[in-house]
């Protein structure tokens, strides 16, 4: 070996949890640091955010309960460093997954490797099938509609209402201080792009269900903290856009000819929608999406399924 090859082999630097990427090597971007914002919301209730992603810990007597790990292996490190600046003393015990995606549970090996990870079982279940490098598998699931957990003197419910985005998509509950916490669904402005693996038939009427808890604050996965007036806004659009969605179809609307669609959007929508959040960016998408559905169908049983609208 020469010296040249010792010195490229010293300098490679270790390999970080790679995800489903298959190229092989490290991937720089993945461990980059991103600084994290922390903010207490109510009682030992705190929200974390990156800028884009944004979740929560509870502060327990001993240690921390975490939810999510956020985005990449360098933003889990930079999470658990967030917590550790606000609690030095009590180190994450405890992950929460919301649901399977990767942009939000994808590095607990990052994280908090020996924690212990709770999560719904058809969650649990994708994260097995998948075996992504840094996904840790739960260790404790569950497969009912809500359970109650006590850990370490915090209290919260675990509530799977139904189908919305994802597979087994918890809403958290914080009875005692009348916090909602739910990633992926209910965000400020229009939807996220053309709305990847939402289920579109269940989806409204499943997170209505979450309206007869008693809660004032609603923090989603991404962007800022809402309340229950955010929340019912962005319930309808949902509503609103299933409704345009087919009138668009009807109108003679090409959903293939992306160009047309945002031409569609523009003299149609702007109007009603164009002060949202994102208006620009995403609302055309949006549009295209709903217009496949009623097109193809929706996409497999859970984008089918007809939900259990009772009361929670
Ligand atoms: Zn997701």
């Amino acid at each position: 070996m020469s010296n040249n090859e010792e010195a490229e082999q010293v300098q490679e630097p270790p390999c970080e949890h790679c995800g489903i990427f298959t190229l092989g090597g490290n991937i720089p971007i993945q461990g980059v640091w991103r600084d994290i914002t922390y903010t207490p919301v109510r009682d030992n209730i705190w929200s974390v955010s990156e800028g884009i992603y944004r979740s929560i810990f509870l502060r327990g007597q001993q240690g921390v309960v975490a939810f999510d790990t956020l985005t990449t292996p360098g933003t889990a490190r930079a999470y658990a460093g967030a917590v550790g600046r606000v609690y030095p003393d009590n180190p994450i015990h405890t992950l929460v997954y919301s649901h399977d995606h990767l942009d939000h549970t994808g590095y607990a090996a990052d994280m908090a490797p020996d924690a212990h990870i709770i999560a719904h079982d058809l969650c649990d279940r994708v994260i097995r099938a998948r075996g992504s490098d840094g996904q840790l598998p739960a260790t404790e699931v569950f497969s009912d509609e809500r359970k109650s957990f006590e850990i370490d003197g915090t209290c919260f419910e675990l509530i799977y209402p139904g189908p919305t985005h994802g597979d087994g998509n918890l809403a958290v509950y914080l009875p005692q201080s009348k916090v909602l916490f739910m990633v992926d669904t209910v965000i400020p402005g229009v939807g996220y792009t053309f709305f990847p693996d939402w289920h579109l038939v269940p989806y409204v009427p499943v997170m209505k269900r979450l309206l007869s808890l008693d809660w004032d604050v609603f923090v989603p996965g991404h962007f800022w903290i809402t309340d229950r007036k955010g929340f019912i806004k962005s319930l309808d659009y949902f509503d609103r856009m299933s409704d345009i969605a087919q009138q668009a179809v009807i109108s003679g609307l090409d959903p293939h000819d992306f160009a047309e669609v945002v031409t569609y959007t523009d003299a149609n929508l702007k109007q009603e929608f164009g002060d949202l959040f994102r208006y620009g960016e995403y609302c055309a998408m949006n549009l295209s999406r709903y217009m496949q559905h009623y097109l193809t169908g929706g996409w497999g049983i859970e984008g089918n399924w007809q939900p259990d609208t009772t009361p929670l």
